[in-house]
């Protein structure tokens, strides 16, 4: 694997490695004191909520629709597998079979999970800054959610990726420029589009999206003249010259 270095991760790339960071400190403190309970609950909230609400959900499409060399797509890989290495050295005492048996399954691992260290909390992810910024992001995500499920019971349409997205944020937003970026924005809300402007409070609203949908990755886009996306024209285009 070709990692991406800690100062050249995309935001949500961080920010899960900032909430690794917490977690790896909350279970070692806990395992000092036999507290057991806590490491399973520390873990379980981070691969429910954390991993599989928000982070896993926001990058799969980078995942399989990405050039493979994509620095999105690296980054996504750099995090997973220092996420996959701790959550198993973390679990090894609890999920004895289980945790071995993943260990032995990832290509990069050698020996036995059970003679593995704990994993330690990574400095560099100390500082936080990703999480505030993301804590507030999924501030703003409940009221966009909730323009869009009032349309979808409406039932103009069916799926979170074919809305188009009005937002109205307060002025001096911190996360204004995140917003303003329409390939974080769509990948972060899992939206079509996003229309940013500052206004007196904070206020969504949800459309049914005017792009007709990607057929390869079937995100609702501006198509070009192959037919796909500009992302995934970009990807297939070098394949079809090889
Ligand atoms: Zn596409």
């Amino acid at each position: 694997m070709d990692r991406v270095a800690p100062s050249h991760l995309p935001l949500l790339d961080q920010w899960i490695l900032e909430r690794l960071h917490a977690v790896v400190g909350e279970c070692r403190k806990a395992y000092e004191q036999y507290e057991f309970r806590k490491v399973f609950n520390a873990v379980n909230q981070f691969c429910a909520t954390d991993l599989s609400a928000i982070y896993v959900d926001a990058t799969k499409d980078r995942m399989y629709c990405d050039a493979k060399n994509s620095v999105r797509r690296r980054a996504s890989q750099t995090a997973m597998h220092d996420v996959f290495s701790a959550l198993a050295k973390l679990l090894a005492p609890i999920l004895a079979y289980t945790a071995d048996e993943a260990w032995e399954h990832a290509a990069f691992t050698a020996g036995s999970v059970h003679e593995q260290d704990f994993p330690e909390p990574d400095p560099l992810f100390a500082s936080g800054e990703a999480t505030a910024k993301v804590n507030r992001l999924l501030e703003i995500r409940r009221s966009v959610q909730t323009a869009i499920e009032e349309r979808i019971q409406a039932k103009e349409f069916t799926k979170n990726n074919e809305a188009s997205v009005t937002l109205v944020v307060p002025e001096k937003e911190a996360v204004y420029d995140l917003l303003r970026d329409r390939q974080f924005a769509t990948e972060f809300f899992i939206i079509a589009d996003l229309d940013v402007s500052a206004g007196p409070a904070l206020s969504a609203k949800a459309a049914k999206t005017g792009h007709a949908m990607c057929p390869r990755c079937r995100r609702y886009e501006p198509l070009g003249l192959g037919g796909v996306c500009g992302r995934c024209e970009s990807v297939v285009q070098p394949l079809s010259r090889i």
